[in-house]
């Protein structure tokens, strides 16, 4: 089954998750990807990924984002969040955080454990 992913990133992670991305280029291509606005442009842009694009965060797209998670169309989230940044939308992050846990839903909010989700959503398609 295609893996559905949720791509998030705050200003100041964004370089951080398109060279992320970058990395895992040729697994993304064959997910199907859903990210909030600016950091789907820059997925899209940057590296010919094909993403879905909700608004951007402060203007819901978390919210957006945590919907579908809620729904069930979202097996994966890489959410760079910026821990030295005040977020107008600080509620909705903590949202879309919560939901992941309420469904069980795997979140990686830094690089380093974005990298072993990847890698290991990556390592049962080729099984
Ligand atoms: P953005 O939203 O990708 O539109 O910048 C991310 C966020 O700030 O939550």
């Amino acid at each position: 089954m295609t893996p559905r992913i949720a791509l998030i990133a705050h200003d100041k992670k964004k370089d951080d998750m398109v060279a992320l991305a970058g990395e895992f280029r040729a697994f993304l291509q064959g997910c199907w990807l859903v990210a909030t606005g600016t950091t789907g442009a820059r997925l899209i842009n940057e590296l010919g990924l094909t993403v879905e694009r909700k608004q951007s965060g402060p203007w819901g797209g978390d919210l957006q984002i945590g919907t579908l998670l809620v729904e069930g169309g979202i097996d994966a989230v890489v959410f760079l969040r910026d821990p030295m940044t005040p977020q107008p939308h600080e509620p909705d992050i903590n949202a879309l955080v919560r939901a992941c846990d309420v469904h069980n839903v795997a979140c990686a909010t830094n690089v380093a454990s974005a990298r072993l989700l990847l890698a290991q959503l990556r390592s049962q398609q080729n099984v």
